[in-house]
C-alpha cells in the first residue's frame, strides 16, 4: 500500500510502499477513504510529542471501509464504514480504566502516534475502538478528533452561555456549530490580523469575533483554547467572569507565562483536556443527531500530506484538511 511515513523530526513525510498491515485477532483491516489532518500530527512531526513509534504512519481522524476482520471480531463489522479516533487501545485494568477515565489510561495506545494511523491506503484498528459512521466519509473525518476533543472541551466548559474560543480552526468550527444550536453565544478569538478566520466564525453564527487579547462585549463564562499558545490562558483569564473555566483543548502548548493570582482568584479554574473516551464518542455522535453540523474541508491527495500540514501550520485553511488516498 502507499503510505506517508514519518521517520525523523525535521524531515518531511515520505511516500513509501509498505506491506498491508496484519490484522490481529481483535482488529479490523480498513481501506481508508479519508483521513483528516490534526494539529497533533504537526506536534508529532515537529517533535513536540516525543514518544512516537518509528517509523510511523501518522493520522488519527480516519474514515474507511472494513474489508477484513480478525479471528475474534464480532460478526457484522465487515463492509461497514467506520471511524478510527486518536484513542486506539486501553488496558481496561488500570485505576483510570476502571473508573471510567480510560482517556487517562496508563498504557493507552494512540492512533497515528504509538500505533500506525491513516495517512495510508489501509490501516488496522481495534474492533472496540471504532465508531460506525453514517453520512459522507470526507466530511465525517474531522469529527474523529476535532469533533470529539472539541466535544470533550465543550463539556468541560460547563453550561457557559457566553463561551470564548481561542484558535478558530477545525475543532472550533465544529463545536461552535453545536454550541450555537444549544443557545450559547460564541466569542471567537483569532491570531492578530486574521480577518478571514474572524469572518469564517461570524458566518458560522458567532456573536462576535476579534483578536486574542481583545475584550469581548461581555465577560466570558468559559473559554476553550485550541491554539497551542500559553499566553492565551492569561488572555482568557483576563476576560473570564468569577467562577469561570478556561479549558485547554490541545495536547501541547507553549509555556504559560507567569500571571497575577488575582486573575485566578474568584474561583476561576484552568484545566486541560486529554484524549477521549469511547463514551465521549457515543455521546458526541448522538448529540450530532439533534444538532447536525457541516464540516468545512479542504481536500488533498495522500501524497500531499506535507502540503496539508504546512497549510494547517500557516493558518491558510478554514476548517479541516482531509487526505483522500483515492484521489
Ligand atoms: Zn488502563
Ligand atoms: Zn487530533
Amino acid at each position: 500500500m502507499r503510505a506517508m511515513v514519518f521517520r525523523e523530526v525535521g524531515r518531511p513525510l515520505a511516500l513509501e510502499d509498505l506491506p498491508l498491515p496484519n490484522c490481529g485477532k481483535h482488529q479490523v483491516l480498513i481501506k481508508v477513504i479519508a483521513c483528516a489532518v490534526c494539529r497533533t500530527d504537526l506536534h508529532v512531526v515537529d517533535g513536540d510529542l516525543t514518544e512516537p513509534k518509528l517509523p510511523l504512519v501518522p493520522g488519527h481522524e480516519i474514515v474507511g471501509e472494513v474489508i477484513e476482520c480478525g479471528a475474534s471480531v464480532a460478526a457484522g463489522l465487515k463492509g461497514k464504514i467506520v471511524g478510527v479516533p486518536w484513542l486506539g487501545e486501553t488496558c481496561g485494568r488500570c485505576d483510570f480504566c476502571l473508573r471510567g477515565e480510560e482517556n487517562l489510561c496508563d498504557s493507552a495506545r494512540f492512533t497515528g502516534y504509538t500505533l500506525d494511523g491513516g495517512y495510508a491506503e489501509y490501516c488496522v484498528a481495534h474492533e472496540h475502538f471504532v465508531f460506525e459512521i453514517l453520512g459522507d466519509p470526507l466530511h465525517a473525518a474531522p469529527l474523529l478528533c476535532a469533533g470529539l476533543i472539541g466535544y470533550r472541551s465543550l463539556r468541560m466548559a460547563g453550561d457557559a452561555p457566553a463561551l470564548g474560543i481561542y484558535g478558530f480552526g477545525a475543532a472550533a468550527h465544529i463545536i461552535s456549530q453545536v454550541a450555537i444550536q444549544q443557545g450559547r453565544r460564541i466569542y471567537a478569538f483569532t491570531r492578530a490580523g486574521d480577518t478571514e478566520a474572524q469572518a469564517f466564525a461570524m458566518d458560522l453564527g458567532a456573536a462576535w469575533a476579534g483578536e486574542s487579547g481583545d475584550t469581548p462585549p461581555e465577560p466570558l463564562d468559559a473559554a476553550i483554547i485550541f491554539a497551542p499558545v500559553g499566553e492565551l490562558v492569561v488572555d482568557a483569564l483576563k476576560v473570564l467572569r468569577k467562577g469561570g473555566t478556561v479549558v485547554c483543548g490541545g495536547i501541547h502548548m507553549s509555556p504559560i507565562p507567569e500571571f497575577a493570582y488575582e486573575l485566578l482568584w474568584g474561583e476561576r479554574k484552568v484545566c486541560s483536556v486529554a484524549n477521549l473516551t469511547r463514551q465521549d464518542g457515543q455521546e458526541f455522535f448522538a448529540l450530532l443527531d439533534q444538532h447536525p453540523v457541516t464540516t468545512h474541508i479542504a481536500r488533498y491527495p495522500l501524497e500531499q500530506a506535507n502540503e496539508a500540514l504546512e497549510d494547517l501550520r500557516s493558518g491558510r485553511l478554514q476548517g479541516a484538511a482531509v487526505l483522500v488516498p483515492g484521489d
